[in-house]
């Protein structure tokens, strides 16, 4: 069986977004799950203006995080090399030189305003946007002319308008798109000496040996364009894949206004790679059957081109944050403490460095609070209750204090407190046996006020490890205020 190659051929022009990533992640699937594969990344970092080592740096970094593994690339090298457009400068050139050569491009003088006049012309006569082509049959004299005037020539490929482009896409099934829609003979080299996208692509992808294009279908229209220059330089045309744009829930294309598009926005957050992966990989591709979790290797494993669905994902922030707390609740407490301590330092509860004893008070309330979160941002929330020295209270939590027993429970409680020998989890739950006795007060007039005493909020963590983790000072500064105001 022929070797698969496929790859991701980003542009370090910004930060990756998520669509971005769905295309990597798609491309690595498809190789990984494939025996005899391989997975190449290539910068394409031909707009010079643009693009920047510090956006290549945050593509490989993005990748590694989410846990995508490429074979072949700038920093590992492989035998199709250089990896990066920039560094493939001669070989466009000569490939750009044996289309002229064979009398499929050629030079074109015209300034940019010639051909904005050209464009506007076809469309007062009822075409689409179009270059007429004046420059394909200039004689050598007319040559000599622009090179006085210092004109720098671009080159153009001619678009054989007679044509119809047929390919089978493995997603979209089979395209048939006119060679007269195209838009005229398209630049393949620009004015600052750099290939276009479209050129360098095909030369790329065929000396790379890709055998499969798998990638947004925003590029659907460029496919005519590359199938082109393939036939014309006599390259075997590989199988292309463009899977569906990811949109917003308002079924526009998913853009800033949706909220975070960036995959460094939710590593960020605290999203977990594994999260992220499992569910971008379920944007247009499903397996078969219900599941919705997977790790990388599940995923792996089951995927399958011919699963990947033509129409439009939604993104549903709501269905990550779903996946995200699974893959909290089954992380260590110790993964996720490491995840809260920058977090808790930021937000000035906890100081570095952090000594063992502060960890494991941090890793219990850490614990406490671990399966609610959906992700880690949330956490400094959720652990204010032990760190803020005067509770916030809301209207809720207020009536539940305003009730007649509350003064004596609480200075039962306290009282429990101050003869305790220590306060843990065990302790705490036999208080609340002893309380009830006590007290005669039961379930919820008994619990509540204690925990809205000790939290302010009516709803949170088991109170036998809100006890634990406060500790006897706390607890006993906190009854002190609520009894200050309520008797
Ligand atoms: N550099 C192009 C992009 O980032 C690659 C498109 C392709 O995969 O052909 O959109």
């Amino acid at each position: 069986m022929p070797k698969i190659r496929t790859r991701f051929a980003p542009s370090p022009t910004g930060a990756i977004h998520l669509g971005n990533m769905r295309t990597a992640l798609f491309n690595y699937l498809f190789a990984r799950s494939n025996a005899n594969a391989e997975f190449v990344l290539r910068i394409e970092d031909t707009d010079l203006k643009r693009s920047s080592g510090e956006y290549e740096q945050c593509i490989y970094d993005e990748l590694n995080w989410l846990g995508i593994d490429w074979d072949e690339g700038p920093d590992k090298g492989g035998q199709y090399g250089p990896y990066r457009q920039s560094e493939r400068l001669e070989l466009y050139k000569q490939y750009a030189k044996q289309l002229i050569d064979s009398g499929y491009a050629y030079y074109c003088y015209c300034t940019p305003e010639e051909v904005e006049q050209d464009k506007k012309l076809s469309v007062q006569k009822g075409g689409i946007p179009k270059y007429s082509g004046r420059c394909r049959n200039l004689s050598p004299g007319q040559i000599e002319e622009y090179k006085k005037r210092g004109r720098k020539p671009i080159i153009r490929f001619k678009v054989p308008e007679d044509q119809v482009i047929v390919f089978e896409d493995m997603i979209k099934g089979k395209i048939t798109m006119k060679a007269d829609t195209l838009g005229g003979d398209m630049v393949i080299f620009k004015s600052d000496g750099m290939p276009t996208y479209n050129f360098a692509v095909v030369v790329d992808d065929a000396l790379m040996e890709i055998t499969h294009v798998i990638r947004g279908e925003d590029h659907l229209s460029n496919t005519p364009k590359q199938i082109l220059i393939y036939k014309a330089l006599g390259f075997d045309i590989p199988m292309f894949a463009h899977a569906p744009l990811i949109l917003g829930p308002d079924r526009t294309k998913l853009s800033k206004r949706h909220g975070n598009t960036f995959v460094g926005q939710y590593r960020e957050k605290g999203y977990l790679p594994e999260a992220l992966f499992n569910y971008l990989s379920l944007l247009s591709w499903s397996p078969e059957g219900e599941q919705e979790l997977f790790i990388k290797e599940e995923i792996i494993s089951q995927f399958a081109m011919n699963r990947v669905s033509k129409s439009n994902p939604v993104f549903d922030i709501k269905k990550l944050n779903w996946i995200n707390a699974h893959y909290i609740k089954e992380s260590s407490a110790d993964r996720i403490t490491k995840l809260a301590i920058p977090r808790l330092v930021e937000k000035g509860y906890v100081k570095q460095p952090v000594d063992e004893s502060m960890y494991n008070w941090i890793k219990k309330a850490v614990i406490s609070v671990k399966d609610s979160l959906s992700y880690i941002d949330q956490i400094d929330q959720e652990l204010k209750i032990y760190f803020q020295q005067e509770v916030e209270m809301d209207k809720q939590a207020k009536e539940v204090l305003s009730a007649d027993h509350v003064p004596m429970l609480l200075e039962t409680l306290k009282k429990k407190i101050q003869e305790a020998d220590i306060i843990d989890q065990e302790f705490s739950r036999q208080l609340f046996k002893i309380l009830r006795k006590e007290t005669g007060v039961k379930g919820k007039g008994l619990y509540m006020p204690i925990r809205v005493a000790l939290t302010g909020q009516t709803h949170g963590p088991e109170l036998y490890e809100i006890f634990d983790i406060l500790g006897r000072e706390k607890i006993l500064n906190r009854i002190d205020l609520i009894l200050k105001d309520v008797v």
